[in-house]
């Protein structure tokens, strides 16, 4: 077959007339909107509607088929796809436009990671919060005696403050821990204080109602109001069961890994204890602002000044630390600030409304 200028619009093919098993060469090009088809030296011309592209998923050659039963057969799939596309039509089927379409493929790809990646990050901490609320208060208690006998073991040893200094504080924080205590009775909420040179200056609320505050946290407030306010915080997050649910969604996060990888060492990593424990600790910013949220509310009606919790946020951070001793007791392994998150746009809020 010669090969003219304008051969690269030609595509070479085989040409089976539908009848027989005899194929003869053949090749086809567009012409005004028609295919035009020559084979053995006489063309045939097939308007747009007489012409289907066929592509065999699977197989180096695509077909055109056209409406009187025959068929050109041809490696040249790019060739068949672009006659296809000037006779306005690209195969019959959405399938196999898939099938053909590389951009679509990798669409599709980015589509399917896409809503994976929702699905973990809404999906997962939605259900988690059904799971948590459906789950009997004294499991969750039961968690929480044994995260807080874990962490006596681990990270914390007996309060080094006074008998007297630890009654003192326990005095000052009664009448608000017995506001919250008959508001929500369904959680044993009790005050604890350990020394933790791990944990620096911190506080945190375990599930079921146990609030841990450091001595380091305590000698950085200033006053008592300021412990109430990180306290009332901390309720915030018991009375929400955000460790629960945190819980509850790093066993589903594990199910989904060992699901999608088949990699039961994620499991056994996760089931470690201590990420797993440190994790559960460890809000995100929605939990965050609903515990602010209780904080705000409670110190309203105790008529405490909502700055109080926004100074002793800006004492923990060792950044914004006037002195050194202040940065050596905010700074901790486990610092309340990478467990509690704070954004400017928090501290404001309990700075605007004081
Ligand atoms: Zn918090």
């Amino acid at each position: 077959m010669s090969v003219s200028p304008s051969s690269e619009q030609w595509v070479v093919g085989r040409y089976f007339d539908g009848n027989s098993s005899h194929s003869s060469e053949a090749r086809a090009n567009v012409v005004g909107g028609c295919l035009r088809l020559e084979v053995a030296g006489k063309a045939k011309h097939y308007p747009a509607d007489q012409v289907r592209l066929g592509v065999q998923v699977g197989s180096a050659n695509s077909y055109l088929h056209l409406s009187d039963g025959g068929v050109l057969e041809s490696l040249d799939v790019s060739g068949l796809q672009r006659l296809a596309r000037e006779l306005k039509r690209s195969g019959d089927s959405w399938l196999q436009r898939f099938e053909v379409n590389t951009r679509l493929i990798v669409f599709s790809l980015i589509a399917v990671l896409a809503f994976s990646v929702i699905g973990v990050l809404y999906g997962v901490p939605w259900l988690s919060a059904q799971i948590a609320d459906a789950l009997p208060v004294e499991l969750e208690t039961r968690i929480g005696e044994e995260a807080l006998a874990n962490m006596d073991k681990l990270w914390m040893e007996p309060s080094q403050m006074t008998e007297a200094r630890q009654q003192e504080v326990l005095s000052a924080m009664a009448p608000y821990l017995r506001v919250m205590q008959d508001d929500y009775p369904e959680h044993s909420l009790q005050l604890h204080f350990r020394a933790s040179e791990a944990l620096g200056a911190n506080a945190f609320a375990l599930p079921g109602g146990n609030l841990v505050f450091t001595d380091d946290m305590v000698a950085l407030a200033k006053n008592d109001e300021e412990l109430a306010s990180v306290m009332a915080h901390e309720v915030g997050h018991v009375v929400h069961r955000h460790s629960m649910r945190n819980l509850v969604q790093g066993s589903l996060l594990v199910f989904v890994m060992v699901s999608l990888t088949g990699d039961i060492s994620a499991a056994s990593d996760m089931a470690a204890g201590l990420p797993a424990l440190l994790a559960s600790l460890s809000y995100q910013r929605g939990m965050e602002t609903e515990a602010d949220d209780f904080a705000l509310a409670f110190l309203q009606q105790q008529a405490i000044a909502p700055q109080r919790f926004a100074d002793i946020m800006q004492r923990l951070d060792p950044g914004s630390a006037n002195s050194d001793e202040e940065k050596d007791v905010a700074s901790g392994l486990s610092s309340f600030l990478s467990t509690h998150p704070p954004t400017p746009e928090r501290i404001e809020r309990f700075q605007t409304l004081d």
